[in-house]
């Protein structure tokens, strides 16, 4: 029997996402979610996908990821996917940095446990807890090739000029500070997908994709390799988000510390947890910004205020991976927001006839679950909505790794 089935899992701090894919006819068997391991109010819910039935809901104390893993196995077994099945070719993780090191999909050893280990301090709330995932993964099928897939691979072939922030070229090599860039494993993936669409080869082809979900970026890709990227070191800088900031003035950062007497942990938490659209406006979910705006009245104005900034920086990407580019085929929005705000695609472009982007009113109000294109068939620029699939494109890097005998 081959083994063609491959397990994504993507660990956060308290969190565990997983998906079991079938490669050898690209089924999704089975999918789900823990949250909110480590205290007494955990939560499993389990979608068993190709043995049908209604998800499952657990709820009560799991402890750590170990015991979240633990229960996963056993919500799969109880399908009859269990983790000992030898149908398991692999499982893939997804981690947050690889550094310049990890320019793509890795078998995991000790080495690269202990590299993705040495990233910590630029990844001190992802890294850890990949890690974890990485391990306990290990523990419960020590014989099964672990592969880690890192979100900055995609953006490795950035030329310096993108990459390196004009500061003190020692400094900034001693403490590893330079532009990584994040959600590469979608910018991949929709990039490839977008081509596929336009009818062209993605080498052929440059486009600006805006990933846009509650973190977002956006990123010039040139004949399928990366240009540029809007997110830096951390997965901060760049276009504002649900509730991280984006770009700011870094002196804003002493200001706050010396006038404002605020600690160098609360201005983190500040640009990352209480900024972006909930920090202007309360909200950080564009349906119900939109909602606020759309109903009128004195709760509409913060609401408009934060979509108008949200807009204004979005369309400033877009006019300098333009010229990044020189020459654009598309522009794709991905993500949630991207995927399912036409008002925010509308807004995006609008006015923006010059440059060759439009798009069509009706196109862009159609709902749609699958790639399409949203731009006048005349349009100089193609603008399409290309939905992502992160844990499919994990899915995809991990098996051909392990097929192709890099295990
Ligand atoms: P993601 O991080 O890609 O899952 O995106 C999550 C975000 O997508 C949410 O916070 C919402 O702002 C946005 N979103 C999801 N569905 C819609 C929708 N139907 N219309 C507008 N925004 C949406």
């Amino acid at each position: 029997m081959t083994a063609t089935r491959v397990l994504v899992l993507n660990s956060g701090s308290s969190s565990v996402k997983y998906q079991l894919l079938d490669m050898g006819d690209g089924s999704r068997l089975a999918a789900g979610l823990v949250e909110r391991i480590g205290e007494r109010t955990s939560r499993l819910k389990h979608s068993p996908l190709a043995a049908g039935g209604d998800e499952r809901e657990t709820t009560g104390p799991i402890a750590d990821h170990e015991a979240a893993l633990k229960a996963v196995a056993q919500e799969l077994a109880e399908d009859g996917l269990g983790l000992d099945s030898p149908e398991l070719a692999a499982i893939g993780h997804r981690v947050v940095h690889g550094g310049k090191r990890f320019t793509r999909p890795t078998v995991v050893d000790d080495a690269v446990l202990a590299e993705i280990e040495r990233l910590i301090p630029v990844a001190p709330l992802h890294n850890p807890a990949n890690l974890t995932g990485i391990r306990t993964a290990q523990e419960l099928r020590p014989d099964l090739p672990q592969v880690a897939v890192f979100d900055t691979a995609f953006h490795t072939t950035m030329p310096e000029a993108a990459a390196r922030y004009a500061i003190d070229v020692e400094t900034a090599d001693k403490h590893r500070v330079r532009r990584y860039g994040f959600h590469g494993t979608s910018h991949a993936y929709v990039s490839r997908e977008a081509a596929r669409l336009l009818g062209r080869d993605p080498g052929d082809v440059n486009l600006i994709v805006l990933h846009l979900g509650n973190g977002a970026s956006a990123s010039a890709v040139e004949g399928g390799r990366c240009v540029d990227t809007s997110m830096g070191l951390t997965p901060l800088e760049g276009l504002v988000m649900g509730t991280r900031s984006g770009d700011v003035d870094p002196a804003v950062i002493f200001h706050l510390a010396r006038v404002g007497g605020m600690s160098t942990d609360e201005i983190d938490t500040l640009l990352n947890k209480r900024s972006g659209l909930v920090g202007l406006c309360g909200d950080n979910d564009m349906r119900e910004i939109r909602r606020r705006i759309d109903e009128g009245g004195e709760d509409a104005a913060r609401a408009r205020l934060a979509f108008d900034i949200y807009i204004h920086r979005l369309r400033k990407y877009i006019g300098a991976y333009y010229a990044v580019l020189g020459r654009v085929d598309a522009v794709v929005f991905t993500a949630g927001v991207g995927e399912n705000s036409a008002p925010v695609r509308e807004a995006a472009v609008a006015g923006l006839e010059g440059l060759g982007l439009a798009v069509d009113d009706g196109l862009n109000a159609a709902r749609s679950g699958g790639p399409r294109l949203i731009s006048p068939p005349d349009a100089r620029v193609a603008v399409a909505v290309v939905p992502t699939d992160e844990e499919l494109e994990i899915a995809n890097q991990t098996y051909a790794l392990v097929r192709d005998g890099g295990a």
